[in-house]
């Protein structure tokens, strides 16, 4: 494993080419040496120097500072590569004492490019490249860590992941985007220090998470983290389907039908909110599972709401935006959604994608992709799934929402001489409501009609035709669903 000087881009090249003719030293470090001499494309790009945030920012046109640990941003307003816009200069640094679990109680800057190198994590995150002189500087075996696949922690594994417990999520997330083992000294020091994962920001270790979802590997990353004992602290909810047996069509418990799913999603790239969703859809199953004696097996009846309401809390807890935490809670409490081609209905469709949103159904699909492999035992076969998405198709030309009624607010308002307010929302929903039934009723014609009608109605009997009509008619829906799900022993 060797770089070559050519490998460095010209926007870092230059910056270190500068502190080298101003009299300093420069290295590119880190992550970024590591992906180099593993063929992959560095996400950011980390210069280290002797030269101070004053030096740096005097030697450089574009410079910003904001750290407080002194590194300097050096900006390339001519890169095209979004990676190369900033270049991150930054002093050695030599760390005092812990005492957060975080941050070091203060940092000072040091000449020696071996005092940087030693309070760096791993030691595959631990090389120095000089390239002027095509000079590797690997203090820590970094190289051979990085060609046998190994994740360990610089110098003594203990005190580092007690200085910053940061280090144990950095851990597991490197060995899943790598596909690295953890060193098993490394990994005992994980297990010890893992309580105080507890200091650690949601933010922070949402971010780590995202990362080990986004990355090839999020199954083996898990049931790393189980079993390192840091899974709690993450998600502790799939903690509790570990052992929790399914009924006769799965072939694993509910922890690892989770992960499996999870792992499909990964598999084929699927974007992470069909990751999240599905290794969280089933953690509803533990607390609603019973036994059912005339089946002779297990029912989990509500673990499609009771997991999503699951799901919400978690991930509004790990700080997700408001969009994730929504959609990726909407995909758990839909999950279960009826679909054989040969018994669901145009309107059962249609409903299912009012419930999901048009633009996510696609996810929804996935999802359930990913949960008929999870269970080892795939019984519902590819076509059938196509044939739903056929109807889906189909269901997504006719109207869902009150926009797309042929008569809108301001139609209806001129039609009937109603002043906006809620009546007028009763009475698009009323009308939709028919609409979705019939959508041959969807006219001009038809809906003014209808409209002057209703608009002869008092509040009080028009209200229950925009609200009481359609929950009754989702009612009437969900029921004659159940009915089906029961014939056929869909759970
Ligand atoms: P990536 O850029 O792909 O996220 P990375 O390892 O480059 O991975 P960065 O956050 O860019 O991660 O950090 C750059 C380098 O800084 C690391 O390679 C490591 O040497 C050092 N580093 C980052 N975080 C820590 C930490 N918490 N403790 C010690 N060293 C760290
Ligand atoms: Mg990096």
């Amino acid at each position: 494993m060797e770089l070559k000087p050519s490998q460095i881009p010209s926007e870092v090249s230059r910056v270190t080419k500068t502190l080298e003719e101003a009299g300093y030293e420069a290295y590119v470090v880190g992550g970024c040496v590591r992906d180099l001499l593993l063929g992959r494309k560095p996400k950011d790009w980390d210069v280290t120097t002797n030269a101070t945030p004053d030096d740096i920012q005097r030697l450089f046109e574009h410079t910003y500072y904001t750290n407080e640990f002194g590194t300097v941003g050096v900006v390339n307003d001519d890169a095209e590569n979004e990676a190369l816009k900033i270049v991150e200069v930054t002093p050695y640094r030599l760390e005092g004492s812990y005492s957060d679990a975080r941050r070091p109680d203060n940092v000072t800057f040091s000449q020696n490019i071996e005092d940087d190198l030693k309070r760096r994590d791993f030691t595959i995150n631990a090389l120095a490249y000089n390239a002027s002189q095509g000079r590797l500087i690997d203090l820590y075996d970094g190289v051979k860590d990085i060609s046998s696949g190994v994740v360990r922690a610089v110098g003594d594994a203990r005190l580092r992941f007690d200085e910053d417990a940061l280090r144990i999520l950095r851990a597991v997330r490197l060995s899943a985007q790598l596909g690295f083992e953890i060193e098993e000294r490394t990994g005992k020091a994980i297990t010890n220090a893992a309580p105080q994962l507890e200091k650690i920001s949601e933010e922070r270790i949402r971010d780590e998470f995202v990362r080990i979802i986004e990355s090839d590997s999020p199954m083996q990353a898990l049931i790393t983290a189980k079993n390192l004992g840091i899974l709690g602290y993450i998600i502790p909810e799939l903690l509790d389907g570990v052992g929790v047996e399914q009924n006769q069509a799965h072939s694993y418990d509910v922890w690892e039908h989770n992960i499996r799913s999870a792992q499909h999603a990964a598999d084929k790239k699927w974007p992470f909110t069909v990751r999240l969703a599905a290794l969280l859809h089933d953690i509803g199953k533990p607390a609603t599972r019973r036994r059912d004696n005339t089946k002779g097996d297990w029912t989990f009846h509500g673990h499609d709401v009771v997991g999503a309401k699951m799901t919400k809390k978690r991930l509004k807890e790990l700080k997700f935006p408001k969009e994730i935490v929504d959609i990726v809670s909407t995909l758990v409490r839909w999950h279960m959604f009826f679909s054989d081609p040969d018994q669901v209905t145009l309107s059962a469709v249609r409903r299912i994608i009012v419930n999901v949103g048009r633009e996510h159904i696609d996810e929804l699909i996935q999802l359930r992709i990913c949960d008929r492999i999870g269970t080892g035992r795939p019984k519902e076969q590819p076509f059938r799934l196509r044939k739903y998405q056929a109807m889906i198709d189909e269901a997504l030309r006719d109207p869902i929402t009150v926009g797309m009624l042929k008569l809108d607010g301001k139609g209806l308002m001129e039609t009937t001489g109603e002043k906006p307010g809620p009546r007028l929302g009763w009475m698009l929903h009323a009308l939709l409501e028919e609409v979705l039934d019939d959508p041959e009723k969807n006219t001009v014609e038809y809906l003014s009609g209808r409209s002057q009608e209703m608009a002869k109605l008092t509040d009080e009997e028009l209200r229950p035709l925009g609200e009481a009509g359609k929950e009754k008619q989702a009612e009437v829906e969900e029921a004659e669903i159940k009915d089906i799900h029961k014939k056929h022993f869909v759970d």
